[in-house]
């Protein structure tokens, strides 16, 4: 039987490297397209000698030509240092490349998967968020480009659907860490991490009231890999995936410290604009549509994420 061929954009970042391998498991063909902008060659080096991976540098805001069967977007700086970092660039990512990966899918017609994100809420106004919350975002602000780009993307893949009867499936992802996040990402879990194994001071924004739900990269894979193989194409989402358990970002703080022993002081430093102030998923309609919901506690997944660190920091 001739195997499945996938395009991953944004493959050799955080979780798209997790899913090509994923899907590499799953007996896959995978096509990984980067262009390197936060993604890192050796978060895919280990797939290197299979045949059935390649990698494509390639920026998805121009048009791409390859025959595939189904495409991940996930193509898109998530840290908010590194969106804000070339904001204009952001939004071609977000809606440029949308358009181009959604031209793709159209001509050879193809399922595509687009990342959303927990952003597309903004700064909530309803708690837990559901699917059907609209949203509180600032089109002006500093995360603008990210969260509006995002939202133009979820535009532009339901009016492909419309329009060109694509199959789509849009997940909300909500805060995920793991292995493989970047050291200089500078997302909460890597920075406390770090700070930690390097007893260094642990920068809370804020009071470190504010809250996240995090979910271990492994369930949320699992999660996007259901959706997209296990229900049928009316089912388009949007679709929130993450783990409900929300945690003040102090209390991450101060786990942090207490896993690893560590002589860390928490110092206090200013809250970024418009910085979501509560954030936690409502996933009734992954665990009603397809049987889904985060196996791996904070607790769990911190030790996992922290040994990754930990050996990659003793590598340097
Ligand atoms: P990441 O920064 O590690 O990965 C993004 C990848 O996209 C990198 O490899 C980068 O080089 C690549 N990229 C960026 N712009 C590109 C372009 N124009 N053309 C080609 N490649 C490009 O981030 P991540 O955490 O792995 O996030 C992956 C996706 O999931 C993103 O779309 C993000 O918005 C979404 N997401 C992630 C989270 C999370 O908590 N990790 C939450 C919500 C949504
Ligand atoms: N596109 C692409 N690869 C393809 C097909 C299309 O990158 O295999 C790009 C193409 O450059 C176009 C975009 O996708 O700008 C949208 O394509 P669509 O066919 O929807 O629109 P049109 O070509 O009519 O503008
Ligand atoms: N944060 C923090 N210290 C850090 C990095 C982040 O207190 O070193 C806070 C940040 O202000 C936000 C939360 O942690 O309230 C999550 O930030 P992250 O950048 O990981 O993701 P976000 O959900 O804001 O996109």
């Amino acid at each position: 039987m001739k195997k499945k061929r996938v395009l991953v954009t944004g493959g050799s970042g955080f979780l798209g490297s997790h899913i090509c391998e994923h899907l590499l498991g799953k007996g896959r063909e995978v096509i990984c397209v980067d262009n390197f902008y936060t993604g890192r060659k050796e978060n895919i080096i280990h797939l290197l000698d299979n045949p059935y991976f390649e990698i494509i540098r390639h920026d998805i805001t121009f048009p791409l030509y390859v025959e595939v069967d189904e495409i991940y977007n996930l193509a898109c700086p998530a840290s908010p240092i590194h969106y804000q970092h070339d904001p204009v660039q952001t939004t071609k990512t977000t809606v440029h490349g949308a358009i181009n990966m959604l031209g793709l899918a159209k001509r050879v017609n193809a399922k595509i998967f687009q990342a959303s994100t927990s952003e597309v809420y903004g700064n909530p106004a309803i708690h837990p968020q559901t699917e059907d919350y609209w949203g509180n975002v600032n089109p002006i602000g500093l995360r603008a480009c990210y969260d509006e780009g995002k939202r133009c993307a979820e535009t532009l893949f339901f009016d492909y659907n419309r329009q060109h009867s694509l199959a789509i499936k849009v997940g909300r992802i909500f805060n995920t860490y793991g292995p493989r996040m970047a050291m200089d990402d500078g997302r909460v879990v890597s920075n406390f991490i770090i700070q930690a194994l390097r007893d260094e001071d642990i920068t809370v924004y804020g009071k470190g009231n504010q809250t996240r739900s995090f979910c271990y990269v492994d369930d949320l894979v699992d999660g996007i890999v259901r959706f997209v193989d296990n229900t049928d194409d009316d089912f388009t989402g949007p679709v929130n995936l993450g783990n409900p358990d929300e945690f003040t970002i102090l209390e991450l703080a101060q786990s942090v410290i207490e896993l690893i022993g560590s002589k860390s002081k928490i110092i206090f430093n200013p809250l970024p604009s418009d910085d979501p102030m509560r954030r936690k998923p409502d996933i009734s309609l992954a665990k009603k549509t397809f049987d889904w919901e985060p196996q791996i506690s904070l607790q769990t997944g911190l030790v996992k994420t922290v040994e990754y660190f930990d050996n990659y920091l003793k590598s340097l």
